[in-house]
């Protein structure tokens, strides 16, 4: 039986359990750092596999590698299991999960015979935005030793290369003065105002960023009451550029909105966060192609993209990894438009037959693809010399 017929075998023993996985991990969503469950239940799952299972790596508790095989070739798989704030799992890191597990179960299968390690990085936060579970592993050594890695994620319809683009997530704290909003206005510093002149400078900013930046947030607090001068408010914002270069030059412009605010109201800023950004993803050419032909191979169709050629998607922490190692971070297609990405009803569809369909896809695409880079000697040969 030739690896990846032996692969597919035993990804198909546990198929069931993976998918009762994906659903369990659905059913009760964890933000980002405090992933407990699903962390403990990956191991689980890994470990009865005969992984060998170090939990809580990095002093990052949700954290953990899962290794198996002895072969000198490194493959990594990483796996995300975070949720988002009140809809869930609305970008299906359930099937993240799930899907890591299950191809590196397969892989395992064949490892030794084809020279190969296989290891489930699983990696806490990704959705936090600054300093997350991928770039404190990547600092702390957790990715030592890796020479490719590779994950699926969840999306309407499947990509294998989509526009992925740097991204930097920060706090805006003003501080001003509270007084009575009617009797004593003259005596209050309003740190509401200080944002509200910082929203309309972005506003105008807009003209004079590139098609390809993007400046988004929320405001977490807005002031306490109508009669009282809000001497706190907060925001959280995220900023993004397709590179990490272009997100260096929008930075100090969006700064100088808050700066603004700042100076016109008399309130004081405080800016926390930002200093650990998500890079632009690197997609390895030739790990996309195998993983493409593997897809294709499973049935899976990749039309022409169109404007997602050119148009950005979203930002992940996998694009520090693919500046450390070759990397892909394809799209894997739930057929849910339409519903996207952090809709609660993209949450809906990540438990679908189409959902558990992708999980088994990418699951088996991933297993073949490692085979693939630990068979084919010129791949094997340049992944190796990296190291
Ligand atoms: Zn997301
Ligand atoms: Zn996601």
């Amino acid at each position: 039986m030739d690896a990846k017929t032996a692969a597919r075998e035993r990804f198909e023993s546990a198929r069931e359990d993976l998918i009762a996985l994906s659903h369990r991990i659905h059913a009760h969503p964890e933000l980002g750092f405090e992933e407990e469950r699903a962390s403990a239940w990956l191991c689980e799952s890994l470990a009865d596999a005969g992984f060998a299972v170090e939990k809580g790596i990095c002093d990052l508790p949700t954290a953990f590698l899962a290794r198996a095989g002895s072969g000198p070739l490194h493959i990594g798989i990483c796996a995300e299991y975070d949720c988002l704030p009140g809809i869930g799992h609305a970008c299906g890191h359930n099937i993240i999960a799930a899907s890591a597990a299950g191809a590196a179960l397969a892989a395992a299968k064949v490892a030794d015979e084809i020279g190969l390690t296989v290891t489930v990085i699983g990696t806490p936060a990704e959705e936090v935005g600054n300093a997350s579970g991928k770039i404190l592993l990547l600092e702390r050594g957790a990715f030592a030793g890796i020479h490719a890695a590779m994950m699926v994620h969840p999306a309407p319809f499947d990509m294998v290369a989509a526009k992925i683009i740097a991204a930097s997530m920060f706090e805006v704290h003003y501080t001003g003065k509270e007084s009575h909003a009617s009797a004593f206005p003259e005596l209050g510093v309003n740190a509401a105002d200080a944002l509200t002149v910082a929203q309309t400078s972005i506003g105008l900013l807009r003209q004079h960023i590139r098609s390809t930046d993007r400046i988004h947030g929320i405001v977490t607090n807005g002031g306490a009451a109508p009669n009282v001068v809000p001497a706190h408010t907060s925001a959280r914002y995220i900023i993004r550029s397709e590179t990490l270069d272009q997100l260096t030059e929008l930075r100090p412009k969006v700064h100088r909105c808050f700066q603004a605010g700042a100076l016109a109201t008399g309130a004081t800023l405080e800016l926390r966060g930002g200093d650990k950004p998500y890079a632009e993803m690197r997609h390895d050419a030739e790990m996309a192609a195998f993983y493409q032909r593997n897809s294709e191979a499973l049935g899976r169709t990749f039309p022409p993209m169109g404007e997602w050629e050119t148009r950005p998607t979203g930002s992940t922490d996998m694009g520090n990894v693919s500046r450390a190692v070759p990397s892909i971070h394809p799209m894997i297609g739930i057929n849910s438009l339409p519903a996207v990405n952090h809709q609660p009803e993209f949450t809906a569809h990540c438990v679908t037959e189409d959902a558990d369909r992708a999980l088994a896809d990418g699951a088996l695409a991933m297993a073949w693809t490692a085979i693939d880079l630990a068979t084919n000697e010129a791949a094997r040969s340049r992944l190796m010399a990296r190291a």
